[in-house]
């Protein structure tokens, strides 16, 4: 049987692009189906986008800082279009990017959604394609409960469009998304509250950093209440549709904002997929896949959120090159989904890899844990209490470094280097024995001594 395609990829995202690319560069025979913007979530409403709102909003705690250097009169109005319509000017231009690069690798790129007409048929806008194999990279969509109201609250999908920033925001939600955007309107001035229907903000990292980046987000004037759920939502005008929202919470009080942002998952997109065409299985919503990356229908593979393990762009890119590698070289890589370090964006960042406290515990490690708080260097001048907080999990049988975990200024950056060394097997004698660079926050990673002993 022969097919048009050696390959046809369902979704343009990172996990999608890199596996297609590379696949044409080895010879394949590739189409990509793409029924929005090339680069996907990352590239379009997640990660790039929201990086460079981060940014944005980051300069109005700059302003206040700096006044203990010496600076005055120090402010600014902000003008949300000019942010607005710079970044979107930028993602064009990544787009574009996207484009060129898969054009040059010979990459036949289709604008539509791609559905399943069999285990080797796609059909897009009405035109049949059939392909060897067919790699699904669609991605995820933002999940909202439904309840009375949920028509009027908008997802991070709309948070980058916006027409006007308002004065007032409730952000739902206590994951990477809600901690992110609370800190990005409440920098960017908006009165910004996030309601959290848990104790605690930020479940699965570890218990010391979610008790101190709660505490952080406070400082930085989230008005964060947690053990909070809406009841319900409506107008405060019913002829202002785009006016502000009444919100019911679940203890009876009410309050109104002028945006509603529902922070609450991420859930896979099969809708469109007509899986059951190809007799395709799903567990939980994701579409399942062994070790390879297969489905139960041998030429089907699917990579990236779709698949639902961890929903994080590299490991996306990740997965596309074990999946390449599976196919190319004919080996069965596995990926490996430890140890893989992340960051999250709000102010302060978290960054963190390896087991928390609690994982270490759960899987009977012995260990011991390094821990200090302090007031960064750059804030013995600004005034400002922010403090930074960092953490290492050592275990005692082996002297492996288990996990390093930190709340304060660059920790993304300091936690990707972490990360090499963790993968790499680093003991704590060798963190030791690194030399640390000084001044700086990071140091304190190779410098935990007796004294930072957590008593447990
Ligand atoms: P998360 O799964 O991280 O968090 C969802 C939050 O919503 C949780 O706090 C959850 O509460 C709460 N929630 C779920 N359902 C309801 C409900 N019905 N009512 C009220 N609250 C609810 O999802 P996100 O949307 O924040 O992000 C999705 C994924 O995207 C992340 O897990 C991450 O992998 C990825 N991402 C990564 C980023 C990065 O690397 N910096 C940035 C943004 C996203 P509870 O804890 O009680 O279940």
């Amino acid at each position: 049987m022969s097919y048009q395609y050696d390959l046809f990829v369902i979704g343009a995202g990172s996990g999608g692009v890199r596996a297609s690319r590379i696949a044409a560069g080895k010879g394949y025979k590739v189409a990509v189906a793409e029924a929005n913007a090339l680069g996907g979530t990352c590239v379009n409403i997640g990660c790039v986008p929201k990086k460079l709102f981060v940014y944005g909003s980051e300069f109005s705690h700059s302003f206040k800082d700096s006044k203990g250097y010496g600076w005055e009169n120090v402010s600014g109005t902000f003008n949300w279009p000019v942010l607005r319509d710079n970044k979107t000017a930028e993602i064009q231009r990544l787009n574009g990017i996207y484009q060129s690069m898969l054009e040059k690798a010979g990459v036949e790129i289709i604008n539509g959604y791609a559905r399943f007409v069999d285990e080797h048929t796609v059909e897009v806008n009405g035109t049949q394609y059939t392909a060897e194999k067919i790699l699904v990279a669609v991605g995820g969509k933002p999940f909202i409960p439904e309840f009375t109201g949920s028509d009027l609250v908008v997802s991070s999908n709309e948070m980058f469009f916006l027409d006007v920033l308002p004065s007032k925001a409730l952000v739902v939600g206590g994951g990477y998304i809600a901690v992110e955007f609370a800190g990005i309107l409440n920098g960017l001035g908006v009165d910004t509250t996030l309601a959290y229907r848990g104790a605690q903000v930020l479940r699965g990292f570890d218990q010391d950093i979610r008790d101190f980046a709660q505490e952080e987000y406070k400082k930085a004037g989230v008005n964060l209440q947690v053990n909070t759920d809406v009841d319900s939502i409506r107008l405060a005008d019913d002829t202002q549709p785009n006016g502000d929202r009444i919100v019911r919470f679940k203890d009876g009080t009410e309050k109104t904002f002028g945006l509603i942002l529902y922070a609450t998952g991420r859930v896979p997109y099969t809708d469109t997929l007509n899986l059951h065409a190809a007799g395709i299985a799903q567990e939980k919503g994701a579409i399942k896949v062994d070790n390879n990356f297969q489905t139960n229908v041998p030429s089907v593979f699917a990579i990236g959120d779709v698949i639902n393990r961890l929903q994080l762009t590299p490991v996306a890119i990740g997965e596309a090159m074990a999946l390449i590698s599976y196919w190319f070289d004919g080996k069965a890589v596995e990926f490996d989904y430890d140890n893989v370090p992340t960051a999250v964006f709000s102010q302060p960042q978290i960054g963190t890899v390896g087991l928390s406290e609690e994982e270490a515990e759960k899987r009977g490690h012995n260990f011991r844990v390094y821990q200090s708080d302090f007031r960064a260097m750059k804030h013995t001048l600004s005034g400002s209490t922010e403090r930074t907080l960092m953490k290492m999990l050592v275990d005692n049988d082996t002297d492996v470094v288990i996990g390093a975990h930190m709340v304060g200024d660059y920790a993304g950056e300091i936690i990707q280097g972490l990360g090499i060394a963790l993968k790499a097997g680093a003991t704590k004698a060798d963190f030791d024995s690194t030399v640390g660079v000084h001044p700086t926050s990071a140091e304190e990673f190779v410098t935990f001594s007796e004294g930072a002993l957590k008593k447990r």
